[in-house]
């Protein structure tokens, strides 16, 4: 069963690649920055009470967001897989990830972690925040972004690190190349 997950760092690429695997094994790539940011544009109350945490680039609440995933998963078009990108992000979330799936005798099946070097990943991000505007991507915030990624997001590496499960893709080169990559890592 495909039930996966992509990690990485702000700027590594997970949003590209998530959706170019997702269509590649026809599973939904569902992204938790995605679903928040489409909610502050259309100023849903979801999106009222994200928006202050994603422009400063601090994480939304554990309450929040997981509450939306959980929704998320309960629709159709995930029950014979999904990947998601951006969550889990945190220990907390991984064990409320757990939780949701072992409800339905459910797994996590693999981890795709896409790395890749920090000043590549700042630059990206920049030559990202120049063409799409995203309002958290100002230097500051950026630095901040991957600050905020060592310290609460790395940490549940270690959880599937112990349960097998995570496959590492070097995220640098061209965007099919790394699409291939990961694809030959899920095998
Ligand atoms: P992303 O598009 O994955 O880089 O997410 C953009 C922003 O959305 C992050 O910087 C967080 O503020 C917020 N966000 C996305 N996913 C999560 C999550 N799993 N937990 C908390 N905040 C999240």
């Amino acid at each position: 069963m495909n039930r996966l997950l992509i990690i990485g760092p702000p700027g590594a690429g997970k949003g590209t690649q998530a959706v170019k695997i997702s269509e590649q094994l026809s599973i939904p790539a569902i992204s938790t920055g995605d679903i928040f940011r489409k909610n502050i544009k259309e100023e849903t109350d979801l999106g009222k009470e994200a928006k202050s945490y994603i422009d400063s680039g601090n994480l939304v609440p554990d309450s929040v967001t997981n509450k939306m995933v959980r929704a998320r998963l309960a629709e159709d078009d995930t029950k014979d897989g999904f990947l998601l990108d951006g969550y889990p992000r945190n220990p907390e979330q991984v064990h409320e990830l757990d939780t949701i799936l072992a409800e339905n005798n459910e797994e996590i099946d693999q981890v795709l972690l896409l790395v890749a070097d920090n000043e590549e990943l700042v630059q990206r991000l920049l030559g990202r925040a120049a063409e799409q505007g995203r309002t958290d991507d100002n230097e500051e915030v950026i630095r901040h972004r991957l600050n905020v990624y060592e310290k609460e997001t790395a940490p549940l590496l270690s959880i599937y690190r112990e349960r097998g499960l995570i496959k590492e893709v070097n995220g640098l080169g061209e965007i099919d190349e790394v699409t291939e990559r990961l694809l030959d890592a899920l095998k």
